[in-house]
């Protein structure tokens, strides 16, 4: 596919939503799958190809989003969040990906995700509410650096209010003084607090490689079945 950007949201002061039109195709997929966007390099001259969760739920049939991080130094990234213009057009192709949810699936999930491994659940949510599932029960739990990087974070208070939802965050290197929210990385007693039910659910876990690492084991520790563990590493 080919297609423009027609807007451009500021999330964070590192993180851009770029919205697609998707120009009357169809495109099908699951929550939590992503596409290969195609992002030109313009000293090179290149062609990137770069994976991206894409962040909008399959409800939304008009539009594709998808929520880019600037990664220090990152030649896909740093275009995408500074150089972008609306009316440009890029190639993509998908969906792709395995670490995906459906109703069928199970309905009780933990979604567990840091930095923008948080876009692909934040589908799965939206989806969730678009569709009125009510007898789907979630978990999310957020990692961030700070207040000011909380990607979808009006929102995520807003899916909070679902009775089905429940969200928390968590904030591993600054805290505004009245934040209420849990301080530093997700560990076995926050896992254990906000999933006392753990070995009941499905588990997604996004985002960096370590970050999916450590929160694997500890959910193996705490005796999830590995059949229960399903992970998506950004890099
Ligand atoms: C399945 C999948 C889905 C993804 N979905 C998203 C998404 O929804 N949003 C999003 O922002 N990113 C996502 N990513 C990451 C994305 O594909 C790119 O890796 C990222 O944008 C960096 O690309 P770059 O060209 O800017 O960095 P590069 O120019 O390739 O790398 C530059 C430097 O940054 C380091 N680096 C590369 N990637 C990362 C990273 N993710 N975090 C920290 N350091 C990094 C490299 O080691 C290198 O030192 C996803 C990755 C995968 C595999």
């Amino acid at each position: 596919m080919d297609l423009p950007v027609v807007e451009i949201v500021e999330e964070t002061p590192t993180t851009k939503t770029l919205v697609f039109d998707l120009e009357g195709r169809p495109f099908r997929f699951y929550p939590g799958q992503f596409v290969v966007l195609e992002v030109p390099h313009p000293e090179t001259g290149e062609k990137l190809r770069r994976a991206y969760s894409i962040a909008s739920p399959p409800t939304r049939r008009d539009r594709i989003e998808l929520t880019v991080k600037r990664v220090e130094n990152g030649r896909a990234s740093v275009y995408l969040t500074t150089r972008v213009r609306i009316g440009e057009r890029f190639r993509m192709k998908g969906p792709y990906g395995r670490f995906y949810w459906t109703e069928k699936l199970h309905s009780r999930i933990a979604l567990l995700g840091a930095g923008s491994g948080v876009v692909p659940l934040v589908s799965i949510l939206r989806y969730i509410r678009d569709r009125d599932l009510g007898n789907v029960d979630a978990v999310f739990l957020g990692s961030f650096t700070s207040y000011e990087e909380v990607i979808y974070r009006e929102e995520l208070l807003e899916l909070g209010k679902l009775k089905n939802v429940r969200i928390a965050l968590t904030l591993t290197r600054e805290f505004p003084d009245s934040w209420q929210g849990y301080r530093g990385r997700i560990n076995r007693e926050i896992l254990s607090r906000e999933i006392p039910d753990a070995v009941e659910r499905l588990h997604y876990l996004c985002g960096p490689p370590g970050f999916v690492e450590s929160v694997r084991g500890t959910l193996l520790d705490l005796g999830v079945d590995r059949r229960n563990l399903k992970t998506e590493r950004y890099r």
